[in-house]
């Protein structure tokens, strides 16, 4: 009698799921792409129709590159670096939170992110054409500019004031702001009542929310072996942010050899740490933003050591000879999806 009873509940229970799942009808996102910050943005919301929000989102994105490109001539960042040496500048709270978690990342990371790398991501003038050139900076040239790089001084000074120290010293915060810019959006959609939404600005992304039945998004890791734009493998989370670096953005070649954007801070050169490319996953995407560019200067051995020291920061490397290296804690979240490459499980 009572297993009969307790047959029949379970009867209702899958009727009234399978019923469920039979009405809730499988919604479209609403999607917009734009190009913003030198990167391909694209905003997918699948729980509201609601185009506006997006539109306000991409609004704030715009606002965000207006203050802290240095590519355009009357953002703060532009004003600080042309009074470098001069005077300093106030500017406004955005740009000054941003300011404040770039030099926090560059002191824990000993300087493998600096924001004040500016000079030299000048003199190397790595862009995305992908292309072959006929020379490279020199050693001098590089000497000279590399002494122009030093987070230490830059000065965050009241009332929201900053001066770099010294005369051509540049901000530049490319390493960071894609980070906190992914914030922003989700802060947006957030605020306009959207729980499920995937923020992707050139593959730094927000995973908001889950899915709408309820399950975790799988975000695809780029991989960094093939310009084209595959995955090496899935990684599936709830409510997370998840940014790559990698040797494959930005680069050019001289004599076969492939000089990428991420600069190392010691040597003046591109960083040849032994990463090609490293996704970091955190619940703040400046966080993720600032240190996938540490880790990517800094390899698995030092990197590993920084996230350590971290709450609630997981890190996928893929390094040059190969192999994927994941902490065991992320093994039931990551699913390798490339015969050619082999998963290391990082001891540390
Ligand atoms: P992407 O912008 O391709 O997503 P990153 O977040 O790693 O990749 O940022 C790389 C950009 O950061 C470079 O294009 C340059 O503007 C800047 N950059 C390069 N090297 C460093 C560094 N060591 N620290 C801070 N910023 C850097
Ligand atoms: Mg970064």
């Amino acid at each position: 009698m009572k297993s009969n009873r307790r047959l029949a509940l379970i009867a209702i229970i899958l009727t009234m799921a399978i019923m469920n799942i039979g009405c809730t009808p499988k919604q479209e996102p609403i999607s917009k792409t734009a190009f913003l910050m030198d990167t391909t943005v694209t905003l997918k919301i699948y729980d509201k129709q609601d185009e506006k929000i997006i539109d306000k989102a991409i609004q704030r994105l715009k606002e965000i590159e207006n203050r802290m490109s240095r590519t355009i001539e009357d953002s703060d960042i532009s004003l600080i670096n042309k009074n470098s040496g001069i005077k300093p500048v106030q500017v406004h709270d955005d740009v000054y939170y941003v300011l404040e978690q770039a030099k926090y990342f560059s002191t824990i990371s000993n300087g493998a992110f600096d924001p004040t790398i500016g000079p030299l991501v000048d003199l190397w003038d790595i862009t995305g054409d992908k292309g072959e050139r006929d020379s490279l900076p020199t050693d001098g040239e590089i000497k000279e500019r590399l002494e122009l790089v030093n987070y230490n001084d830059l000065e965050l000074m009241e009332d929201n004031y900053v001066y770099l120290k010294r005369q051509g010293m540049e901000l530049d915060l490319g390493g960071i702001v894609k980070g906190y810019a992914a914030d922003e959006v989700k802060r947006i959609f957030l605020e306009n009542g959207v729980k499920s939404a995937i923020i992707d600005l050139g593959g730094n992304i927000y995973a908001l929310g889950e899915k709408s039945n309820g399950d975790p998004w799988r975000i695809g890791i780029q991989n960094p072996f093939d310009v084209t734009g595959t995955y090496i493998g899935i990684i599936s989370l709830k409510d997370k942010s998840v940014v790559t670096s990698g040797n494959y953005e930005r680069f050019f070649i001289y004599q076969g050899k492939r000089y990428h954007h991420i600069l190392d801070t010691k040597t003046g050169y591109p960083s040849e740490s032994g990463i090609a490319g490293v996704s970091v996953i955190t619940d703040k995407s400046i966080y993720g933003d600032a240190l996938s560019t540490a880790l990517f200067v800094l390899g698995v051995e030092e990197g590993t050591k920084l996230i350590n020291t971290l709450e609630d920061v997981d890190a996928i490397f893929i390094t040059d000879k190969d192999e994927v290296v994941v902490q065991d804690k992320l093994l039931d979240k990551f699913e390798l999806r490339n015969d050619e490459l082999k998963l290391v499980v990082n001891p540390n």
